[in-house]
Protein backbone atom coordinates (compact mmCIF):
# COMPACT_ATOMS: atom_id res chain seq x y z
CA UNK A 1 0.00 0.00 0.00
CA UNK A 2 1.77 3.01 -1.49
CA UNK A 3 -0.96 5.39 0.23
CA UNK A 4 -1.59 6.72 -3.71
CA UNK A 5 -5.08 6.02 -4.35
CA UNK A 6 -5.08 3.02 -7.09
CA UNK A 7 -6.70 3.11 -10.02
CA UNK A 8 -7.24 -0.09 -12.84
CA UNK A 9 -8.22 0.58 -15.34
CA UNK A 10 -9.79 -2.86 -16.90
CA UNK A 11 -9.77 -2.81 -20.95
CA UNK A 12 -7.56 -0.63 -23.52
CA UNK A 13 -9.78 -0.05 -25.84
CA UNK A 14 -11.35 3.78 -26.71
CA UNK A 15 -12.82 4.22 -23.61
CA UNK A 16 -10.49 2.89 -21.09
CA UNK A 17 -7.39 4.63 -22.84
CA UNK A 18 -9.75 7.94 -23.33
CA UNK A 19 -10.18 7.73 -19.41
CA UNK A 20 -6.08 6.92 -18.65
CA UNK A 21 -5.83 9.68 -20.85
CA UNK A 22 -7.58 12.05 -18.76
CA UNK A 23 -6.75 10.81 -15.47
CA UNK A 24 -2.97 11.20 -16.25
CA UNK A 25 -4.17 15.03 -16.08
CA UNK A 26 -6.21 15.60 -13.59
CA UNK A 27 -4.86 12.75 -10.78
CA UNK A 28 -1.72 13.59 -10.69
CA UNK A 29 -1.21 11.84 -7.39
CA UNK A 30 -3.22 8.65 -8.10
CA UNK A 31 -1.45 5.43 -9.30
CA UNK A 32 -2.39 4.12 -12.44
CA UNK A 33 -2.96 0.79 -13.91
CA UNK A 34 -4.29 -0.51 -17.20
CA UNK A 35 -4.89 -4.10 -17.58
CA UNK A 36 -5.71 -5.57 -21.22
CA UNK A 37 -5.12 -8.56 -22.88
CA UNK A 38 -3.94 -7.41 -26.07
CA UNK A 39 -0.50 -5.85 -26.02
CA UNK A 40 -1.40 -3.33 -29.16
CA UNK A 41 -4.07 -1.00 -29.45
CA UNK A 42 -5.41 -1.35 -32.89
CA UNK A 43 -7.97 0.60 -34.10
CA UNK A 44 -11.28 -1.70 -33.99
CA UNK A 45 -13.27 0.65 -36.47
CA UNK A 46 -10.96 -0.26 -38.87
CA UNK A 47 -11.82 -3.40 -38.74
CA UNK A 48 -13.88 -4.05 -41.86
CA UNK A 49 -11.00 -2.30 -43.77
CA UNK A 50 -8.05 -4.88 -42.76
CA UNK A 51 -10.55 -7.23 -43.49
CA UNK A 52 -10.34 -6.13 -46.76
CA UNK A 53 -6.50 -6.59 -46.96
CA UNK A 54 -5.37 -2.96 -45.79
CA UNK A 55 -3.14 -1.95 -43.63
CA UNK A 56 -4.60 -0.46 -40.36
CA UNK A 57 -2.26 1.36 -37.52
CA UNK A 58 -1.35 -0.02 -34.13
CA UNK A 59 0.30 0.93 -31.70
CA UNK A 60 2.38 -0.87 -28.56
CA UNK A 61 0.45 -0.38 -25.50
CA UNK A 62 3.26 -0.39 -22.89
CA UNK A 63 4.81 2.18 -24.43
CA UNK A 64 2.16 4.43 -25.80
CA UNK A 65 1.28 4.11 -21.54
CA UNK A 66 4.41 3.73 -19.72
CA UNK A 67 6.20 6.82 -21.59
CA UNK A 68 3.19 8.65 -19.72
CA UNK A 69 3.90 7.06 -16.21
CA UNK A 70 0.73 4.86 -16.58
CA UNK A 71 1.89 1.40 -15.48
CA UNK A 72 -0.08 -1.44 -17.90
CA UNK A 73 -0.30 -4.98 -17.28
CA UNK A 74 -0.69 -7.61 -20.01
CA UNK A 75 -3.22 -10.27 -19.10
CA UNK A 76 -6.57 -11.25 -19.08
CA UNK A 77 -8.95 -10.25 -16.26
CA UNK A 78 -10.91 -13.43 -15.05
CA UNK A 79 -12.34 -11.89 -11.46
CA UNK A 80 -12.93 -8.74 -9.41
CA UNK A 81 -12.88 -9.99 -5.89
CA UNK A 82 -15.32 -7.17 -4.20
CA UNK A 83 -14.50 -8.30 -1.06
CA UNK A 84 -10.55 -7.65 -0.84
CA UNK A 85 -11.25 -5.45 -3.54
CA UNK A 86 -8.54 -6.97 -5.70
CA UNK A 87 -8.88 -7.90 -9.91
CA UNK A 88 -7.74 -10.95 -10.40
CA UNK A 89 -5.60 -11.95 -13.63
CA UNK A 90 -5.09 -15.02 -15.23
CA UNK A 91 -1.08 -15.98 -14.69
CA UNK A 92 -0.37 -12.56 -13.39
CA UNK A 93 -0.22 -11.61 -9.16
CA UNK A 94 -3.92 -9.78 -8.73
CA UNK A 95 -4.30 -6.39 -8.38
CA UNK A 96 -4.90 -4.36 -4.93
CA UNK A 97 -7.35 -1.14 -6.18
CA UNK A 98 -9.44 1.50 -4.05
CA UNK A 99 -11.23 2.09 -7.64
CA UNK A 100 -11.75 0.13 -10.88
CA UNK A 101 -12.84 1.52 -14.08
CA UNK A 102 -14.56 -1.34 -16.29
CA UNK A 103 -14.41 -0.62 -19.94
CA UNK A 104 -14.21 -4.35 -20.90
CA UNK A 105 -16.20 -3.67 -24.35
CA UNK A 106 -17.36 -5.90 -26.67
CA UNK A 107 -17.27 -9.06 -28.79
CA UNK A 108 -18.65 -10.68 -31.96
CA UNK A 109 -22.44 -12.17 -30.75
CA UNK A 110 -21.49 -16.18 -31.96
CA UNK A 111 -23.86 -17.56 -29.62
CA UNK A 112 -27.06 -16.65 -31.17
CA UNK A 113 -27.40 -19.07 -33.99
CA UNK A 114 -26.08 -22.21 -34.16
CA UNK A 115 -23.16 -22.84 -36.35
CA UNK A 116 -22.00 -19.24 -36.16
CA UNK A 117 -18.78 -19.69 -33.68
CA UNK A 118 -17.80 -22.91 -36.09
CA UNK A 119 -18.78 -21.90 -40.17
CA UNK A 120 -18.51 -18.17 -39.67
CA UNK A 121 -15.86 -15.01 -39.43
CA UNK A 122 -16.67 -11.71 -37.45
CA UNK A 123 -14.85 -8.78 -37.59
CA UNK A 124 -15.68 -7.52 -33.95
CA UNK A 125 -12.62 -7.50 -32.59
CA UNK A 126 -8.38 -7.51 -33.47
CA UNK A 127 -8.57 -11.02 -32.64
CA UNK A 128 -11.07 -11.89 -35.23
CA UNK A 129 -9.71 -12.95 -38.72
CA UNK A 130 -11.14 -13.13 -41.67
CA UNK A 131 -9.94 -14.79 -45.38
CA UNK A 132 -11.53 -13.51 -48.40
CA UNK A 133 -12.52 -16.16 -50.35
CA UNK A 134 -12.71 -16.04 -54.09
CA UNK A 135 -16.61 -16.96 -54.97
CA UNK A 136 -18.87 -15.07 -52.98
CA UNK A 137 -19.11 -13.84 -49.28
CA UNK A 138 -22.48 -14.02 -46.86
CA UNK A 139 -22.57 -11.02 -44.25
CA UNK A 140 -25.22 -11.49 -42.01
CA UNK A 141 -26.42 -8.45 -40.36
CA UNK A 142 -27.38 -5.21 -42.41
CA UNK A 143 -26.32 -2.72 -39.25
CA UNK A 144 -23.14 -0.35 -39.58
CA UNK A 145 -20.62 -2.89 -39.55
CA UNK A 146 -22.35 -5.27 -41.87
CA UNK A 147 -23.06 -2.30 -44.41
CA UNK A 148 -19.31 -0.95 -44.00
CA UNK A 149 -17.53 -4.33 -44.47
CA UNK A 150 -20.07 -5.19 -47.56
CA UNK A 151 -18.62 -1.60 -49.18
CA UNK A 152 -14.78 -2.26 -47.74
CA UNK A 153 -15.16 -5.98 -49.46
CA UNK A 154 -16.79 -5.06 -52.88
CA UNK A 155 -14.99 -1.86 -53.25
CA UNK A 156 -11.27 -4.19 -52.77
CA UNK A 157 -12.46 -7.16 -54.55
CA UNK A 158 -14.74 -6.37 -57.42
CA UNK A 159 -14.78 -10.06 -58.43
CA UNK A 160 -16.31 -11.37 -55.54
CA UNK A 161 -19.84 -11.78 -55.02
CA UNK A 162 -21.40 -10.03 -51.93
CA UNK A 163 -24.60 -10.54 -50.33
CA UNK A 164 -25.53 -8.26 -47.45
CA UNK A 165 -28.27 -10.61 -45.67
CA UNK A 166 -30.65 -8.40 -42.93
CA UNK A 167 -33.90 -8.33 -41.27
CA UNK A 168 -34.72 -4.81 -42.61
CA UNK A 169 -32.77 -2.46 -45.55
CA UNK A 170 -29.28 -1.86 -45.02
CA UNK A 171 -29.39 1.79 -43.17
CA UNK A 172 -33.61 1.83 -42.31
CA UNK A 173 -32.66 4.31 -39.13
CA UNK A 174 -31.25 6.55 -41.42
CA UNK A 175 -33.13 9.88 -43.49
CA UNK A 176 -34.98 9.10 -46.36
CA UNK A 177 -31.71 10.77 -48.34
CA UNK A 178 -29.03 9.02 -46.31
CA UNK A 179 -30.92 5.59 -47.48
CA UNK A 180 -31.14 6.46 -50.96
CA UNK A 181 -27.10 7.34 -51.42
CA UNK A 182 -27.01 4.29 -49.30
CA UNK A 183 -29.08 2.11 -51.65
CA UNK A 184 -27.07 3.76 -54.75
CA UNK A 185 -23.74 3.07 -53.45
CA UNK A 186 -24.29 -0.48 -52.48
CA UNK A 187 -25.41 -1.26 -56.19
CA UNK A 188 -23.15 0.36 -57.80
CA UNK A 189 -20.52 -2.11 -55.81
CA UNK A 190 -22.50 -4.36 -56.73
CA UNK A 191 -23.58 -5.74 -53.17
CA UNK A 192 -26.47 -7.94 -53.43
CA UNK A 193 -28.62 -7.10 -50.67
CA UNK A 194 -31.42 -9.53 -48.90
CA UNK A 195 -33.87 -8.12 -47.03
CA UNK A 196 -36.08 -9.94 -44.45
CA UNK A 197 -33.96 -12.27 -43.92
CA UNK A 198 -33.72 -14.59 -40.97
CA UNK A 199 -30.73 -16.62 -40.46
CA UNK A 200 -31.27 -19.59 -38.36
CA UNK A 201 -28.34 -21.48 -39.07
CA UNK A 202 -24.75 -20.95 -40.63
CA UNK A 203 -23.14 -24.11 -42.23
CA UNK A 204 -20.06 -24.68 -44.48
CA UNK A 205 -21.44 -23.46 -47.16
CA UNK A 206 -23.50 -20.98 -46.42
CA UNK A 207 -26.36 -19.43 -44.47
CA UNK A 208 -30.05 -21.48 -43.80
CA UNK A 209 -33.14 -18.83 -43.88
CA UNK A 210 -35.93 -19.90 -41.47
CA UNK A 211 -37.91 -20.61 -44.48
CA UNK A 212 -35.70 -23.22 -45.70
CA UNK A 213 -33.67 -21.64 -48.04
CA UNK A 214 -29.75 -21.31 -48.30
CA UNK A 215 -27.64 -18.72 -49.20
CA UNK A 216 -24.77 -19.96 -50.69
CA UNK A 217 -21.19 -18.74 -50.41
CA UNK A 218 -18.00 -19.48 -49.83
CA UNK A 219 -17.67 -17.80 -46.70
CA UNK A 220 -20.10 -15.83 -44.19
CA UNK A 221 -19.26 -13.28 -41.71
CA UNK A 222 -21.17 -12.88 -38.86
CA UNK A 223 -21.98 -8.79 -38.30
CA UNK A 224 -25.05 -9.03 -36.50
CA UNK A 225 -24.23 -6.96 -33.39
CA UNK A 226 -22.01 -7.04 -29.93
CA UNK A 227 -22.04 -8.72 -27.02
CA UNK A 228 -20.10 -8.42 -23.51
CA UNK A 229 -18.12 -10.39 -22.04
CA UNK A 230 -19.63 -12.42 -18.75
CA UNK A 231 -16.94 -10.77 -16.03
CA UNK A 232 -19.09 -8.06 -14.32
CA UNK A 233 -22.07 -10.60 -13.71
CA UNK A 234 -19.56 -13.37 -12.40
CA UNK A 235 -18.18 -10.92 -10.20
CA UNK A 236 -21.53 -10.13 -8.76
CA UNK A 237 -21.85 -6.30 -10.19
CA UNK A 238 -25.70 -5.56 -10.92
CA UNK A 239 -25.93 -6.03 -14.32
CA UNK A 240 -28.69 -5.90 -17.05
CA UNK A 241 -29.84 -9.07 -19.21
CA UNK A 242 -27.06 -9.02 -21.35
CA UNK A 243 -24.48 -8.67 -18.71
CA UNK A 244 -23.69 -5.05 -18.86
CA UNK A 245 -22.95 -3.13 -15.92
CA UNK A 246 -25.59 -0.97 -14.64
CA UNK A 247 -24.43 2.38 -13.67
CA UNK A 248 -25.88 5.64 -12.48
CA UNK A 249 -25.89 8.95 -13.74
CA UNK A 250 -22.03 9.08 -12.79
CA UNK A 251 -21.04 5.79 -14.06
CA UNK A 252 -20.75 4.15 -10.86
CA UNK A 253 -22.18 1.04 -10.51
CA UNK A 254 -25.52 1.13 -8.76
CA UNK A 255 -24.36 -2.36 -6.44
CA UNK A 256 -20.44 -1.51 -5.93
CA UNK A 257 -19.64 2.69 -5.69
CA UNK A 258 -15.87 1.88 -6.31
CA UNK A 259 -16.15 0.51 -9.59
CA UNK A 260 -17.22 2.96 -12.72
CA UNK A 261 -18.26 1.62 -16.02
CA UNK A 262 -17.71 2.83 -19.79
CA UNK A 263 -18.11 2.07 -22.85
CA UNK A 264 -19.70 -0.89 -24.63
CA UNK A 265 -19.71 -2.88 -21.43
CA UNK A 266 -21.74 -0.62 -19.71
CA UNK A 267 -25.42 0.73 -19.60
CA UNK A 268 -25.68 4.27 -19.73
CA UNK A 269 -28.48 6.54 -19.36
CA UNK A 270 -28.38 9.47 -22.68
CA UNK A 271 -30.78 11.98 -24.34
CA UNK A 272 -34.39 11.28 -24.06
CA UNK A 273 -33.62 8.48 -21.39
CA UNK A 274 -32.48 6.50 -24.09
CA UNK A 275 -29.42 3.75 -23.45
CA UNK A 276 -26.12 5.49 -25.17
CA UNK A 277 -25.62 2.95 -28.20
CA UNK A 278 -22.60 0.77 -28.48
CA UNK A 279 -20.30 2.94 -30.19
CA UNK A 280 -16.47 4.47 -30.13
CA UNK A 281 -18.69 8.13 -30.41
CA UNK A 282 -19.84 6.95 -27.15
CA UNK A 283 -16.62 5.30 -25.44
CA UNK A 284 -14.57 8.16 -25.96
CA UNK A 285 -16.74 10.68 -24.33
CA UNK A 286 -18.16 8.12 -21.30
CA UNK A 287 -14.15 6.82 -20.65
CA UNK A 288 -13.42 10.81 -20.48
CA UNK A 289 -16.42 11.53 -18.11
CA UNK A 290 -15.71 8.47 -16.08
CA UNK A 291 -11.98 9.88 -15.30
CA UNK A 292 -13.75 12.98 -14.04
CA UNK A 293 -16.17 11.93 -11.94
CA UNK A 294 -13.24 9.37 -10.13
CA UNK A 295 -11.10 12.41 -9.80
CA UNK A 296 -14.00 14.45 -7.90
CA UNK A 297 -14.76 11.77 -5.63
CA UNK A 298 -11.23 11.30 -4.62
CA UNK A 299 -11.03 14.89 -3.82
CA UNK A 300 -14.48 14.83 -1.76
CA UNK A 301 -16.67 16.94 -4.63
CA UNK A 302 -19.69 15.07 -6.23
CA UNK A 303 -19.12 15.21 -9.91
CA UNK A 304 -22.11 16.54 -11.59
CA UNK A 305 -23.89 14.21 -14.20
CA UNK A 306 -22.65 13.33 -17.20
CA UNK A 307 -23.56 15.22 -20.43
CA UNK A 308 -23.72 14.01 -23.72
CA UNK A 309 -25.53 14.94 -27.06
CA UNK A 310 -24.89 12.69 -30.32
CA UNK A 311 -24.06 15.38 -33.22
CA UNK A 312 -23.60 12.54 -36.56
CA UNK A 313 -23.16 9.26 -37.66
CA UNK A 314 -20.63 8.43 -39.90
CA UNK A 315 -20.19 4.95 -42.48
CA UNK A 316 -17.74 4.59 -44.96
CA UNK A 317 -18.77 2.74 -48.22
CA UNK A 318 -15.28 1.95 -49.57
CA UNK A 319 -12.68 4.31 -49.81
CA UNK A 320 -13.89 6.80 -52.26
CA UNK A 321 -17.65 7.36 -50.47
CA UNK A 322 -19.16 7.96 -47.28
CA UNK A 323 -22.21 8.72 -45.55
CA UNK A 324 -22.54 11.09 -43.05
CA UNK A 325 -25.76 11.12 -41.25
CA UNK A 326 -26.15 13.99 -38.67
CA UNK A 327 -29.21 13.50 -35.86
CA UNK A 328 -30.79 14.91 -33.03
CA UNK A 329 -29.42 15.09 -29.49
CA UNK A 330 -30.88 11.31 -28.79
CA UNK A 331 -29.32 9.73 -32.52
CA UNK A 332 -32.48 10.54 -34.05
CA UNK A 333 -31.72 11.39 -37.68
CA UNK A 334 -32.22 15.03 -39.08
CA UNK A 335 -32.28 16.08 -42.66
CA UNK A 336 -28.85 17.12 -42.94
CA UNK A 337 -26.67 14.38 -44.90
CA UNK A 338 -23.01 14.84 -46.60
CA UNK A 339 -21.91 11.80 -49.36
CA UNK A 340 -19.52 11.02 -51.25
CA UNK A 341 -15.94 11.56 -51.24
CA UNK A 342 -16.21 14.52 -48.89
CA UNK A 343 -18.46 11.90 -46.28
CA UNK A 344 -15.37 9.91 -47.10
CA UNK A 345 -12.87 12.46 -46.19
CA UNK A 346 -14.86 13.66 -43.02
CA UNK A 347 -14.87 10.17 -42.16
CA UNK A 348 -11.02 9.51 -42.27
CA UNK A 349 -10.61 12.73 -40.17
CA UNK A 350 -13.12 11.41 -37.51
CA UNK A 351 -10.99 7.61 -37.05
CA UNK A 352 -7.95 9.65 -36.73
CA UNK A 353 -8.99 11.81 -34.22
CA UNK A 354 -10.73 9.23 -32.55
CA UNK A 355 -7.70 7.20 -32.59
CA UNK A 356 -5.43 10.49 -31.29
CA UNK A 357 -8.43 10.82 -28.19
CA UNK A 358 -7.65 7.64 -27.12
CA UNK A 359 -3.61 8.29 -27.06
CA UNK A 360 -2.53 9.40 -23.38
C1 LIG B 1 -15.71 -2.96 -37.99
C2 LIG B 1 -16.21 -1.99 -36.95
C3 LIG B 1 -16.45 -0.67 -37.30
C4 LIG B 1 -16.90 0.24 -36.34
N1 LIG B 1 -17.12 1.53 -36.71
C5 LIG B 1 -17.54 2.43 -35.80
C6 LIG B 1 -17.74 3.79 -36.18
O1 LIG B 1 -17.57 4.18 -37.33
N2 LIG B 1 -18.16 4.66 -35.22
C7 LIG B 1 -18.38 4.27 -33.92
O2 LIG B 1 -18.75 5.11 -33.10
N3 LIG B 1 -18.20 2.98 -33.54
C8 LIG B 1 -17.79 2.05 -34.43
N4 LIG B 1 -17.59 0.74 -34.06
C9 LIG B 1 -17.87 0.34 -32.66
C10 LIG B 1 -16.68 0.63 -31.76
O3 LIG B 1 -15.52 0.03 -32.26
C11 LIG B 1 -16.93 0.11 -30.34
O4 LIG B 1 -18.20 0.53 -29.90
C12 LIG B 1 -15.84 0.64 -29.41
O5 LIG B 1 -14.61 0.06 -29.78
C13 LIG B 1 -16.14 0.35 -27.94
O6 LIG B 1 -15.08 0.82 -27.16
P1 LIG B 1 -14.77 0.19 -25.72
O7 LIG B 1 -13.57 0.91 -25.22
O8 LIG B 1 -16.00 0.16 -24.92
O9 LIG B 1 -14.41 -1.33 -26.02
P2 LIG B 1 -13.28 -2.01 -26.90
O10 LIG B 1 -12.81 -1.09 -27.97
O11 LIG B 1 -13.87 -3.30 -27.30
O12 LIG B 1 -12.09 -2.26 -25.89
C14 LIG B 1 -12.19 -3.21 -24.84
C15 LIG B 1 -10.80 -3.69 -24.48
O13 LIG B 1 -10.92 -4.60 -23.39
C16 LIG B 1 -10.03 -5.69 -23.58
N5 LIG B 1 -10.55 -6.84 -22.83
C17 LIG B 1 -11.78 -7.41 -22.96
N6 LIG B 1 -11.92 -8.40 -22.06
C18 LIG B 1 -10.77 -8.45 -21.34
C19 LIG B 1 -10.33 -9.22 -20.22
N7 LIG B 1 -11.11 -10.14 -19.65
N8 LIG B 1 -9.09 -8.99 -19.74
C20 LIG B 1 -8.29 -8.04 -20.28
N9 LIG B 1 -8.67 -7.26 -21.32
C21 LIG B 1 -9.89 -7.46 -21.84
C22 LIG B 1 -10.00 -5.89 -25.07
O14 LIG B 1 -8.81 -6.54 -25.47
C23 LIG B 1 -10.10 -4.46 -25.60
O15 LIG B 1 -8.84 -3.89 -25.83
C24 LIG B 1 -17.13 -0.19 -35.00
C25 LIG B 1 -16.89 -1.53 -34.65
C26 LIG B 1 -16.43 -2.42 -35.60
C27 LIG B 1 -16.17 -3.84 -35.20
Amino acid sequence: MTGQHRIVILGAGYAGLAAARRLVRTARDAQITVVDAKAKFIERVRLHQRAAGQAIPEWDLREMLENKNIRFVRAVATDIDTARKRVVLAAAPALDYDTVVYALGSIADTESVPGVAEHAYSVATPADQMVVPAGSVAIVGAGPTGIELAAELAESFPDLRVRLLGAQEPGAWLSPRAQEHLQRTLARLGVEIHVGAKVIEVTPHGVRLADGSLVEAEATVWATGFRVPELAAHAGLAVDHTGRVLTDATLRSVSHPDIYAAGDAAVIAGPGDRELRMACATALPTGKYVADAVTARMRGNEPGQLRFRYVFQCLSLGRRDGLIQFVHADDAPNRMVLTGRKAAWVKEQVVRGAARAAHP
